[in-house]
């Protein structure tokens, strides 16, 4: 089998880089005996769905960044209008002072949120956005004299940030193994994954088992006792699980007639990933409480998150017998001019073609990269819209999984980035989310590629 750390060699050669970001810069999630001294691939360029290597070598943009360079890279447009509102306005204070962009940018997600998701409160990310949720979701109680009315449900595989409450609710059992967590807030349900259904359970069988475990964890511990469900519409950074049909739809209900707010994590799934401005309802058939976004409102370009709110939620405070309770949250930035104003310029992009497109190139790169499920160790290709995963198993006949030292995601990327793609590892499973501007042929290279890369892994694995 060849040694991994071969294929990282490629990483550590060049110009230095590696061994100056040794000295001061520390990445996102290093493991302990790494730390500091990763060897990872470094980009210099990037331009429409491709980026370029600080040798020259071309790579296409596998995962978009993190799920979120969704017009492409080097936009013009977005750039200006950053630049522009930079010169406006750069910063004023969202305490007592408030600006255009986010007023302009708050109507037009208002008009795209589904049902009376009229109000947007702003972050700096999705793990901002989802700790904003649930410490509104807490407030809520709080004013309406609901003080036990707390606990959250989230869910095995899901994924919702690195803050300490939105970590709290990772179901991945590597974001967990080594990290502490308000464990006694969090109660896990199942990840809503078909392709780990148990042996000889029907899909429809396994969401109603699905809703029965939710309907007894509601009853042991109390709806009186239970603030929240948050969900990813598909858990992405699990693996790309596109739940069974009804499942959100009827867990939505049992949140509504709980009184449990429904939390729906659109972090990835929004501005048009599968399709839609928001998933939520147009996708999913789910009406939330609220929906927390972030990544792909600026396409990756500014760092900006937040959270659409129902009227419900407004109504429900402005009738309480505390009217000057406050919501004592608030980031520096939320708000930001120069965020919302690049947000404004990737909604003009989006709404002009690019969505339309993705919803006409989405099911012609999920059928090509479905075609991958010939090869041997590839237990199954899902996706929906431009989101995807290929899982690799040991044995097509059992499904079964591959040992976790095989490292065969890591090995896929290697092989691939060799090739001209860059591949999101994830364990024994590849993610794929690319620009949502790629043509079809630009899919159909990323799939020759990704057919030779897994041959080369099974080489390896000989
Ligand atoms: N929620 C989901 C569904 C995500 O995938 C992520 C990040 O990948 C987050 C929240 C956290 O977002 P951020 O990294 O912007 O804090």
């Amino acid at each position: 089998m060849a040694a991994l750390e071969k294929l990282d060699a490629a990483d550590a050669a060049g110009d230095g880089t590696t061994e100056r970001a040794a000295r001061h810069l520390v990445q996102p999630w290093p493991t302990a005996g790494q730390i500091g001294a990763e060897a990872r691939t470094y980009i210099a360029y990037g331009d429409g769905i491709y980026i370029t290597g600080a040798g020259g070598e071309r790579l296409i943009d596998g995962p978009a960044g993190m799920w979120c360079v969704n017009v492409g890279h080097r936009r013009a447009e977005l750039a200006d209008a950053m630049r522009d509102q930079a010169m406006e306005l750069s910063y004023n204070t969202p305490w007592y002072t408030m600006n255009e962009p986010s007023v302009a940018l708050s109507e037009r997600l208002a008009a795209h949120a589904p049902g009376d998701l009229n109000h947007v409160f702003y972050t700096t990310g999705g793990s901002s956005a989802v700790e904003t949720a649930l410490r509104f979701m807490q407030f809520y109680n709080n004013v309406r004299g609901r003080q036990e009315k707390k606990t959250i449900l989230s869910r095995q595989g899901a994924y919702h940030g690195s803050t300490y409450l939105s970590g709290s609710l990772n179901g991945r059992p590597r974001d967990r193994d080594w990290m502490d967590g308000a464990d006694g807030m969090v109660v896990k349900l199942s990840s809503p994954n078909p392709f780990r259904r148990p042996a000889g359970m029907s899909v429809e069988a396994f969401s109603d088992f699905l809703v029965e475990e939710f309907r007894e964890t509601v009853a042991r511990i109390g709806a009186e006792r239970i603030g929240a469900f948050v969900a990813e519409p598909i858990q992405a950074s699990g693996g790309v699980i596109v739940p069974p049909d009804d499942y959100l739809p009827r867990i939505a209900q049992i949140c509504r007639d709980n009184d449990i707010l429904y939390i729906s994590d659109e972090v990835v799934t929004a501005f048009g990933r599968v399709g839609e401005v928001f998933a939520s309802l147009d996708v999913f058939g789910v009406e939330p409480d609220m929906i927390t976004f972030a990544k792909g409102v600026t396409s990756g370009y500014f760092p900006l998150g937040g959270v659409m709110m129902s009227d419900r939620l407004f109504e429900t405070l402005r009738r309480s017998n505390h009217p000057d309770a406050m919501f004592a949250h608030g980031l520096t930035y939320s708000s930001h001019p120069v965020g919302c104003a690049v947000a404004l310029k990737n909604l003009d992009l989006l709404e002009g073609g690019i969505l339309d497109h993705a919803r006409s190139v989405g099911p012609y790169f999920q059928q090509r990269l479905r075609t991958l499920e010939e090869l041997p160790l590839v237990g199954e290709v899902r996706g929906l819209g431009l989101m995807a995963c290929i899982e690799c198993v040991a044995d097509r006949d059992s499904m079964n999984p591959l040992k976790l030292d095989n490292e065969v995601g890591r090995r896929i990327d290697r092989h691939c980035q060799e090739l001209g793609l860059l591949v999101r590892p994830l364990i024994n499973m590849c993610v794929m989310s690319p620009p949502l501007v790629i043509s079809r042929e630009q899919v159909d290279d990323m799939v020759a590629i990704l057919r030779e890369g897994i041959s080369r892994t099974m080489d390896d694995l000989r």
